[in-house]
C-alpha cells in the first residue's frame, strides 16, 4: 500500500490550515476552525494510520473515504448551526449565497470574534476566481439581514461577531483580540472612566492598550 496522501495541519498565529498533498503537489486546503476539525475527526475516527502530532498518511482508497467524512462533516455542521435555514429564511440571491454560506459558516463555527483580515485570507485562498468585492457583497448581506455585526475598533481593526444582538465587548490591542463583556465588567468600566469608543446602538467596545497578559 502506498501512503502517497499526506493531510497537514498547519497552524500560524491565528490562522490555520489543513493541507492535503499527493507526493509534492497540493490538491486542496481547507482552513479555520473547519479545518480543525476535519483533522480533529479524523484522528479520531483513524487511529489505525500512521500518524504523528500534525501528520496523518493515506493510501488513494482511504482518500475518496475521506472525502466522503468531510462532506457529511460539513452538512452535520451546517445543520447544526442553522446555516441553510437562515439564508433560506432571508432569501438571498441565487448568486451571492455560496459567498454568504461561506462566511456565515466560517463565522458561526468559530468560537471567538473573527478578524476580518483573517477571515478575507480564508476567502481568497479558497476561492482564487473572487476578489474582496464579492468578499464586501457577502459580508454587507449578511450584516443587512441581521445575521452577524461588525465591529470596528477604535485603531480601525474590524472584527465579525455571529451574535448580532447589541452587547459590550472588551479589546485588546496588543493582541488585536475582541472579547465579549458581560455586563458587570461593562458597569465597573463605565465606573472608572476607562477609554470607552460607544458604537451607537451596537454596543461599547473598551480598549485596553497594555499588555496583561
Ligand atoms: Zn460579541
Amino acid at each position: 500500500m502506498n501512503n502517497n496522501y499526506k493531510l497537514t495541519l498547519i497552524k500560524k498565529s491565528n490562522q490555520t490550515c489543513l493541507q492535503l498533498r499527493y507526493k509534492t503537489q497540493v490538491v486542496r486546503n481547507w482552513y479555520g476552525r473547519f479545518a480543525e476539525l476535519i483533522f480533529s475527526n479524523t484522528l479520531n475516527i483513524k487511529q489505525a494510520y500512521t500518524q504523528n502530532q500534525h501528520s496523518l498518511y493515506f493510501t488513494k482508497y482511504q482518500i475518496q473515504s475521506l472525502f466522503t467524512e468531510i462532506t457529511c462533516l460539513y452538512q452535520f455542521i451546517n445543520y447544526q448551526l442553522k446555516i441553510d435555514k437562515d439564508l433560506v429564511l432571508e432569501n438571498f440571491p441565487n448568486k451571492t449565497c455560496h459567498v454568504a454560506e461561506y462566511l456565515l459558516f466560517q463565522i458561526r463555527i468559530n468560537p471567538i470574534h473573527m478578524a476580518h483580515d483573517d477571515l478575507l485570507f480564508y476567502f481568497l485562498e479558497e476561492h482564487n476566481h473572487y476578489d474582496i468585492s464579492i468578499f464586501d457583497k457577502g459580508i454587507n448581506l449578511l450584516v443587512g439581514n441581521n445575521l452577524i455585526q461588525m465591529i470596528i475598533t477604535d485603531d480601525g481593526e474590524q472584527f465579525f461577531d455571529k451574535n448580532s444582538k447589541p452587547h459590550d465587548h472588551i479589546y485588546f490591542k496588543e493582541h488585536k483580540t475582541l472579547v465579549d463583556c458581560s455586563s458587570e465588567i461593562s458597569n465597573m468600566f463605565s465606573g472608572i472612566k476607562l477609554v470607552n469608543q460607544p458604537i451607537q446602538k451596537l454596543g461599547n467596545v473598551y480598549t485596553i492598550n497594555n499588555e496583561i497578559f
